[in-house]
């Protein structure tokens, strides 16, 4: 793996490159997801990038009708709510993501437990290429 600082800036980049990227502490395995240059188990500062598979099942949910104004340009509202959730990963780490593939207006029909896998949804391109991490139901249980 190429060096890159374990910042958010390099965590956006893989984004970009659709690689969920963590931090391992190299003295005491803990797992960090953003990445974290300082290990807050052991202070440890020996740190390697780790790939996550993107695959794990959702913990907790929330439905969204006031959204950023990124979400309001892409057509989120009161009547068209989204959904952000955190996703238990398969690696024993935790992501904060948007969740795709749910009706937000029926929260009901959303299940603790669900089945995800990553998805990289990019926006704008070159320079101004921002990628947001979410997950979406596996399509194959
Ligand atoms: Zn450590």
């Amino acid at each position: 793996m190429e060096e890159r600082p374990f910042n958010d800036i390099s965590y956006e980049r893989f984004l970009n490159e659709e690689k969920l990227m963590g931090s391992r502490c190299r003295k005491c395995g803990a797992l960090f997801l953003p990445p974290r240059p300082i290990c807050i188990k052991c202070s440890g500062t020996e740190m390697e990038w780790v790939q996550l598979k993107g695959k794990g099942k959702l913990g907790a949910f929330t439905c969204i009708a006031i959204g950023p104004p990124f979400m309001i340009r892409e057509g989120y509202d009161r009547t068209h709510p989204y959904v952000s959730g955190v996703v238990e990963l398969e690696e024993g780490v935790k992501a904060v993501a948007r969740i795709e593939g749910v009706d937000g207006n029926k929260p009901e029909t959303i299940k603790i437990g669900t089945r995800l896998e990553v998805e990289f949804l990019h926006r704008g391109e070159g320079e101004s290429l921002t990628t947001f991490l979410a997950f979406k139901p596996c399509a194959g249980r």
